[in-house]
């Protein structure tokens, strides 16, 4: 007998860790934008996986790849080579613009990566003295949560409970760059940022921000360092956000929607000269490059090859950015928006983020709170028009109407 979804939400209360708190919806299958619940209901997913499924749910191309890859080899361990990651790095490296790629699992594992090669690239290239290096980081960040990257977290509950704390992190406000250029002196490796924060709301920079930090950086003699886990691969209306700035940073993090929604693909990509800091023993991992995890990767490539998905996030953007302008003092109080993504502030008297998730829920919309009253919207950038302005006439109907 199948368990009801009631069922399964009870069974998991006394055997899994409550590091999370999600939405009473048990997904069982999955195509396109929509997932079905144990009971057969229907929902348009409006969170994509906090953006690992920019492609959809089982893109038929990434099944494809996966299961030719699945009939070959799945893993061989970094300790050989396999037939499948020169052509994942070039083809990425190629996508990004940059020489070299370090192949990881997870986001944060690309964020930990990035630290250490930052590190390690102060005290070769850089002549920073030993165990002396510095990383600047904004406030509000969300990087992972990995023991040194909540120790430069400024969400005292991502902290809380979890010290003692990694050294070496000065963090500046966001969007400030006096604070950043204060902050860095002749000790700093890099500065790392999101483009656009997402975890703290969508929080898009003021124009210049990231040309800026670029300025800063070449200047100052530091690396660039932008964390595109969840900006990156389409979601903004290009590749990586920092397009929309002509921006080319030092190392870029991609992870989630690299993956294709399928296995854990994470990178950091770089100039040679960076990555080049490391030698055999420095640094690894088990999974990291894994065959199966490079031919999804290379189905990812070939996908952003087309430009179709940055293409859709810009056009469908517009409509996005249109239907929550229409709601400004009609249950929305703010908005900030970029691509297919979208964080929205409803008017806490209409309840809380959490609240009006679940009623969305309801009315067959998957979406996620991020803090207090915001909610985020971050579609597969496979959505249509269609698709989009329904989501946004049912959260009309549950904003207005209650
Ligand atoms: N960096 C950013 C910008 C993220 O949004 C996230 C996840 O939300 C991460 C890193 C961490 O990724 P993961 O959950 O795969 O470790």
């Amino acid at each position: 007998r199948t368990r009801s979804s009631a069922e399964l939400i009870r069974a998991e209360e006394p055997v899994l860790a409550h590091n999370y708190h999600p939405l009473p919806v048990v997904v069982a299958r999955a195509e396109g934008t929509w997932v079905q619940d144990v009971e057969g209901r229907r929902y348009l997913d409006m969170l994509a996986g906090y953006s690992a499924l920019n492609f959809g749910h089982r893109h038929p191309a990434l099944i494809e790849a996966a299961h030719r890859q699945l009939d070959r080899l799945t893993l061989t361990s970094r300790a050989f080579h396999n037939d499948r990651l020169a052509e994942f790095a070039e083809r990425l490296a190629a996508l990004i613009g940059l020489d070299m790629v370090l192949p990881m699992n997870t986001g944060a594992e690309a964020v930990e990566s990035a630290v250490k090669v930052a590190r390690k690239w102060a005290y070769d290239v850089r002549g920073v003295p030993a165990d002396r290096a510095t990383i600047v980081v904004a406030a509000d960040n969300f990087h992972g949560r990995t023991t040194t990257i909540v120790s430069f977290s400024t969400d005292e509950v991502a902290r809380s409970g979890f010290g003692p704390f990694t050294p070496g992190f000065r963090i500046v406000p966001y969007n400030d760059l006096a604070a950043m250029e204060a902050a860095i002196d002749d000790t700093t490796a890099a500065v790392l940022i999101e483009p656009i924060q997402g975890e703290a709301g969508v929080i898009v920079p003021d124009d210049g921000y990231l040309a800026g930090v670029r300025e800063l950086t070449s200047r100052k003699g530091c690396l660039f360092i932008a964390d595109e886990i969840q900006s990156g691969l389409g979601r903004t209306g290009r590749t990586l956000a920092v397009e929309h700035e002509s921006v080319m940073p030092d190392v870029v993090l991609l992870g989630k929607a690299l993956g294709g929604g399928i296995v854990p693909v994470s990178a950091v990509v770089a100039r040679r000269e960076v990555l080049q800091v490391l030698h055999p023993g420095e640094h690894g991992s088990t999974f990291g490059g894994n065959p199966l995890a490079a031919a999804v990767g290379s189905a990812v490539v070939d996908l952003l090859e087309t430009g179709e998905f940055q293409r859709r996030a810009a056009e469908l953007g517009v409509v996005l950015r249109g239907g929550l302008q229409s709601l400004v003092g009609r249950g929305v109080v703010g908005f900030r928006a970029r691509g297919l993504w979208a964080g929205v502030d409803i008017d806490p008297e209409l309840g809380t983020g959490r609240d009006i998730s679940e009623r969305l829920m309801r009315e067959g919309i998957l979406v996620k709170d991020t803090h207090g009253s915001t909610i985020r919207l971050a579609p597969p950038l496979t959505i249509t028009a269609d698709e989009l302005q329904g989501a946004l006439q049912t959260l009309e109907k549950v904003l207005v109407q209650g």
